[in-house]
């Protein structure tokens, strides 16, 4: 038998030590790391993922010093008394055979606290704070705090550490002269600006010994207007081999660049071209060191085709094994159509960060709740009937089962998924199919019996006897009752999305919430055109260019012309859109923008002609202006269905709610998956 993806399960010979196969999970803060009473939580965490065959895992950042800190109080590795507390970590994932490696962050100017150092006085646009200048003798302190961080991860057990020189973070901010005016040995000419990593890395390797792994993540593409040309990144990467480090990391773009690197919409592997073209001029130096190349790699086929294509010698995976514990033990068993891909939608991983919230995610909500969220074997097998079959009804009638419960799962559609047969839809987002993927494996393998075409009553629920019935039936459109709203000129986010009723040149979009906004991006694209399923048109469109000619590797924009002249509204005044993901809805507006989307709040609808949408402004209701257009799509919000709730609860009948069925209000898949995983695991 040939075995399955030859190159991403190759090991990898590291001289002193040997990877089972070519996967790092890469770093990920999380917010276990910024408290010690998540370190239990963590250890699980990362053992879980040890047992699932990684070959080789990063942390979440540690600060090696307290100006380093990502904000008040974050983790941080600065005393053998912490060392020792990361034990617990390092001792569950090497008893399940796995390797990890402590990241040092050092966050510089976009440290989230007053405390924060850079190599000048230049305040981040992502930061509130203006960070000190270092002094010479400042810099020599920041190095120590680094070289004591990697012989205390050392103390603690990691086996090795990764150095975070990309993403605009303190090393990265020294390399270029938007953030690095200093006229010192630190500053100036490029060889100055690349001492400081030069000298981490070189002074790390002198403390922990030759057998320790050191990752430098180095950043490839700035992906700023000033940032590095692409000779200082190979200048930099030979200097760092030859100060000794074991592996060199791609960092794809600062996180103030103004280009998506890791959102849904970024096609696979889409900078993995930048590694290749590293590992290129390394090779032809003679440079050995083994390349990773990230972002962006969420499927065993996509991993093993970079490698295949000596794009790199490892692959980057992190989100994914968020999504997917078991992502390389099922790669390697020949199971890949059985992972829970990582749909990059950031909601419950980076999202949940940047709200102070520890990370899971949507498609996996165990993620980082392991020791909590137990999915354990039912202890009496009981009978359920779950209604409906969208990411809540699938969650529950699958876990149940899993358990061990006897699961009817009735659809009333011909396919499963509910509203996530509109969202794949949506240019960018082709992703959520592959949820729908994986459920219908899961129904598969757990025994759920499903019935399609199937809209069941309360009647026909009742005569079935089950032990309890969970309604997952989702939600129906809000009917926002614009006078002139029957006219044949007016549709609902479902005829277009679904039905894919025939819209005009001209469009009005009433609502402007996540519907809204993925209905405008798909009329103001032409059909069958995703940049996203095309990388040199996604790369066109965001003004990324090869670095070897631009500085810094961006451009002018250079977006394809809209399908349709579309005008997105909404009645609250201010900016549209700002309900959207924390870390992507900047992303959504741009791209409306760059496809001239006109945008406007504050508005009143007064009625639709068939000339198009009349609306008023303000409280009085003056300044009538119609929007001619020659169709208006109704996105005006949800309402819960769950019209089977009375008459199965007056009957006598366990009745559970969960996802939109239970609150329409701000819903989302991760609240639908979440609640409808909780609740089957503990019925
Ligand atoms: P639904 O998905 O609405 O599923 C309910 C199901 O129940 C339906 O299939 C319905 O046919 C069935 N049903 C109802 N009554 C009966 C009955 N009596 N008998 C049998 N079957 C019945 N969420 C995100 O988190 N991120 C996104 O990026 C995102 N993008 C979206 C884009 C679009 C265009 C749309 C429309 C939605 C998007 N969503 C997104 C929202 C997300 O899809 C919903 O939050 C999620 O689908 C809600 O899940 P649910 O299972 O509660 O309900
Ligand atoms: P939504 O986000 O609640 O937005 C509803 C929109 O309709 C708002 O713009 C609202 O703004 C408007 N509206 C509300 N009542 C109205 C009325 N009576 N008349 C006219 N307009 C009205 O809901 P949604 O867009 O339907 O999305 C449903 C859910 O899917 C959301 O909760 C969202 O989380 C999820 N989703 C998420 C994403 C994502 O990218 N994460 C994408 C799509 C959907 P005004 O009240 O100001 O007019
Ligand atoms: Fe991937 Fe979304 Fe899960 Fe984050 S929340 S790991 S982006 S699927």
């Amino acid at each position: 038998m040939i075995a399955p993806y030859p190159h991403l399960l190759a090991p990898l010979d590291l001289g002193f030590t040997r990877l089972p196969n070519r996967v790092l999970m890469g770093s990920m803060h999380t917010g276990l790391e910024d408290g010690r009473r998540h370190f239990p939580a963590m250890a699980a965490y990362f053992a879980e993922r040890a047992r699932g065959g990684v070959g080789l895992m990063v942390t979440g950042g540690f600060a090696p010093n307290i100006e380093g800190w990502t904000k008040p109080f974050a983790g941080t590795l600065a005393t053998s008394a912490a060392a020792r507390r990361h034990r617990l970590v390092t001792d569950a994932v090497h008893a399940e055979g796995g390797r990890i490696a402590l990241q040092i962050l050092h966050t510089g100017r976009y440290g989230y606290h007053p405390l924060c150092v850079a190599p000048s006085r230049i305040k981040s646009p992502i930061s509130p704070f203006a960070p000190r200048e270092l002094s010479a003798r400042g810099i020599e302190r920041q190095i120590r705090a680094f070289v004591r961080c990697a012989k205390l991860a050392r103390e603690a057990g990691y086996d090795g550490v990764e150095v975070m020189g990309s993403e605009g973070y303190f090393i990265n901010q020294f390399l270029v002269t938007h953030t690095n005016q200093r006229n010192d040995q630190w500053g100036g000419p490029y060889e100055n600006r690349m001492r400081l990593p030069v000298e981490i890395v070189g002074r790390v390797r002198e403390a922990v010994g030759a057998d320790f792994i050191i990752i430098y993540r180095l950043s490839m593409l700035d992906l700023i207007p000033d940032g590095s040309s692409w000779p200082e990144a190979v200048m930099l990467a030979k200097a760092i081999t030859q100060a000794g480090a074991t592996i060199i990391n791609t960092g794809i773009g600062w996180h103030e660049a103004r280009v998506p690197t890791i959102a849904t919409s970024v096609p696979r592997g889409a900078f993995a071209w930048v590694t290749k073209k590293m590992r290129s001029e390394l090779r032809a130096a003679g440079i050995t060191v083994p390349l990773v190349t990230s972002n962006r790699i969420n499927t065993p086929e996509v991993a093993e085709q970079l490698l295949a294509d000596g794009c790199a010698d490892m692959v980057s995976l992190a989100r994914p094994l968020l999504a997917d514990a078991d992502f390389v033990a099922k790669a390697q068993a020949g199971r890949a159509g059985d992972i829970n891909t990582c749909i990059a939608c950031n909601q419950a991983c980076l999202d949940h960060v940047f709200h102070n919230r520890l990370a899971t995610c949507l498609v996996n909500p165990r993620a980082g709740h392991e020791t909590v969220l137990l999915i354990r074997p039912a202890p009496q097998r009981r009978r359920f009937a779950v209604v409906g079959a969208g990411p809540a009804g699938l969650a529950a009638a699958t876990t149940l089962a899993g358990r061990g419960h006897e699961v009817d799962l009735y659809e009333a559609a011909d396919r499963i998924g509910g509203q996530f047969n509109m969202a794949k839809e949506i240019p960018g987002k082709e992703e959520f199919g592959e949820t729908l993927r994986y459920f219908t494996g899961r129904l598969a393998a757990t025994g759920v019996r499903l019935h399609l075409r199937t809209k069941i009553g309360a009647e026909a629920l009742l005569a079935s006897k089950v032990d309890g019935v969970i309604l997952a039936t989702g939600v129906t459109p809000r009917d926002p009752r614009i006078p002139g709203q029957d006219g044949p000129n007016v549709l609902s986010y479902i005829d277009v999305l679904l039905h894919r009723k025939p819209v005009g040149r001209r469009v009005a979009i009433v609502g402007a919430g996540g519907i809204g906004f993925d209905v405008a991006e798909f009329l103001v694209t032409p059909p069958g055109h995703s940049p996203t399923l095309n990388l040199h048109e996604w790369l066109a469109e965001w003004g990324v260019a090869d670095p070897g000619e631009v500085r810094g590797g961006v451009v002018r924009p250079q977006p394809a012309p809209p399908a349709r002249q579309v005008t997105l509204l909404q009645r609250k005044s201010g900016r549209l859109g700002k309900g959207l993901g924390k870390t992507t809805g900047w992303i959504h507006r741009a791209s409306l923008q760059m496809k001239q989307v006109e945008m406007i709040g504050g508005v009143n609808y007064e009625r639709i002609t068939p000339e198009g949408l009349l609306v008023t402004y303000g409280e009085k209701r003056q300044d009538g202006q119609l929007i001619e257009c020659d169709t208006v799509v109704l996105c005006a919000g949800q309402l819960p269905q769950r019209e089977l709730q009375a008459p199965l609860q007056a009957a006598g009948v366990e009745v559970h709610l969960i996802g939109g069925a239970h609150e329409a209000a701000e819903l989302d898949a991760r609240r639908a998956i979440d609640q409808g995983t909780r609740l089957a695991a503990r019925l």
